[in-house]
């Protein structure tokens, strides 16, 4: 069943995810070559814990896989998702890192991503990271009351298709509140008009997960990878479906001072 949240749950849950939206941004200036991925990860971890939050996927299990050690996924290059944060892997020049996160806090969870560039990248890199971005927009625009589920999945999967790239098998966004994954599933591929209808109150995370040469994935323990070890990015926000526009709630807080101009 798919939970509409309430207005003083989605306040909890606005406050959670808006510590990973400036967090994300942070890391902007923190991501560069040298830098390794533990580094990230504590990084991280005390930016969370300072401000009240549980990293959401340090621990998280899944059967048959030792718990997750990381605070954050760090998934560099022709890693899709799901990469563990190590001493021995350190940014190069030109590569890419996507860098998810969750965050509990009073009980509610956050969850976003954001793929970032070390230095300076090549021009594939730069438009692979562009048309991800983008999608995720193009999909976050289609969660309004009255469409399905499969009106987000056919957005981003149209525009990634018509764009030349591939949307990674079996990697889906999701509901998300009191649990990191609620229902329902939302595939970043699939048919206009199918799937559960949307709602105001409903809060989803949605997030393409894209590749440069095929829809193919190879599992490594917990770390997905592209089979042709090719690029692949990717972009999330936690969002709420509102009876307008959605509201990303994964956003950086807007300074109280850009606020007070507009009173
Ligand atoms: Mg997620």
């Amino acid at each position: 069943m798919i939970y509409l949240k309430t207005p003083s749950e989605v306040e909890k849950m606005r406050r959670s995810s808006q510590i990973i939206g400036s967090l994300l941004d942070s890391l902007e200036a923190i991501i560069k070559p040298g830098v390794n991925t533990l580094e990230l990860d504590e990084y991280a971890e005390q930016f969370i814990r300072s401000r009240g939050g549980i990293p959401s996927f340090k621990g998280y299990q899944i059967p048959g896989l030792k718990p997750f050690p990381g605070s954050i996924c760090a998934s560099v290059n022709e890693a899709i998702v799901h990469g563990i944060p190590r001493r021995d892997l350190i940014l190069q020049e030109g590569d890419i890192i996507g860098i998810d996160v969750g965050v509990l806090l009073d009980g509610y969870h956050g969850d976003a991503a954001r793929s970032y560039r070390v230095g300076k990248v090549s021009m594939a890199a730069e438009k692979l990271l562009s048309i991800t971005e983008k999608s995720l927009y193009i999909g976050i625009a289609a969660a309004i009351p009255g469409n399905r589920i499969g009106d987000i999945s056919h957005a981003i999967g149209s525009f990634i298709a018509a764009s030349g790239y591939f949307v990674a098998d079996g990697l889906t966004g999701h509901g998300i509140g009191k649990s990191l994954h609620e229902e329902p599933q939302i595939p970043n591929i699939g048919r206009a008009g199918r799937g559960p209808r949307i709602a105001a109150g409903m809060t989803f995370a949605i997030e393409p997960m894209v590749n440069i040469g095929t829809n193919h994935v190879v599992e490594q323990g917990w770390e997905f990878k592209v089979a042709d070890n090719t690029l692949s990015a990717h972009y999330e926000h936690t969002i709420l479906v509102t009876d307008g526009e959605p509201e990303i709630l994964s956003a950086a807080p807007k300074a109280a001072l850009h606020e007070e101009k507009h009173i």
